[in-house]
């Protein structure tokens, strides 16, 4: 799951990065309501927290764009304490939840899986493939009921196997989900995830397979 942080506070947005990296999310982190403009013009992400007060603008203009747009993206709003008109307004221009500040990180972490959860967002909290199961939320993975060890990065791959089963997903699409824009991406890195999946997946009999499509991606199909 790819999150964008829109925070000009770097102490908070630091925090909360850190935080949601624990969680099991890629994030991207921004400062500006145009470069998060920008960032939510142009990748595909799975939910956005955005702080009110931005140097540039107020955070508002670019909720109100991006559902001009006709984008559904899961948005958490961060206001300051002593602004409530802030937070009304927040949800007029489309914000799905706000927290004021000072938050506790992990309570923002709860409220962020809250939205992604509800009907229509991005999250099955549940997936199944042959012997296999992944939780999404709880970042973790059973084979017949058994714990799958894996890499954060392999679950991930997984996960978006997962929630296209039978169907091919890009291996460029995988990238810009598992990396953050500030990441260091090797070429090979999709593939060894993919090559240790494979390994994993024969070894505990999941019942699934993952193929590949030469200079496309890969899809992953039950087997019998
Ligand atoms: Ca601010």
């Amino acid at each position: 799951m790819r999150v964008l942080l829109v925070e000009d506070e770097s102490r908070i947005a630091e925090l909360v990065a850190a935080t949601l990296a624990r969680a099991g999310f890629t994030v991207d982190v921004l400062v500006t309501a145009q470069d998060a403009g920008h960032a939510l013009a142009a990748t595909p992400y799975d939910a956005a927290v955005l702080d009110l007060g931005l140097p540039d603008a107020d955070g508002l203009q670019v909720l109100a764009e991006l559902r001009r747009r006709g984008s559904s993206l899961p948005v958490l709003v961060l206001t300051a304490r002593d602004a409530v008109e802030d937070r009304v307004a927040g949800l007029d221009a489309g914000g799905d939840d706000y927290l004021v500040k000072p938050f506790a990180s992990v309570e923002l972490v709860a409220r962020l899986k809250a939205l992604l959860r509800r009907p229509g967002a991005a999250l099955g909290t549940r997936l199944q493939a042959g012997r296999l199961t992944l939780d999404t939320l709880e970042r973790a993975a059973e084979v017949g009921g058994a714990p799958l060890r894996l890499a954060r990065q392999e679950l991930a791959v997984l996960e978006h196997l997962m929630r296209r089963l039978g169907r091919v997903v890009a291996k460029a699409l995988l990238e810009e989900k598992l990396y953050g824009d500030g990441d260091e991406l090797g070429s090979n890195a999709i593939p060894v995830h993919v090559h240790h999946l494979r390994r994993k997946l024969v070894q505990s009999d999941a019942r699934c397979e993952i193929h590949t499509v030469r200079g496309v991606g890969y899809f992953l199909q039950e087997t019998l």
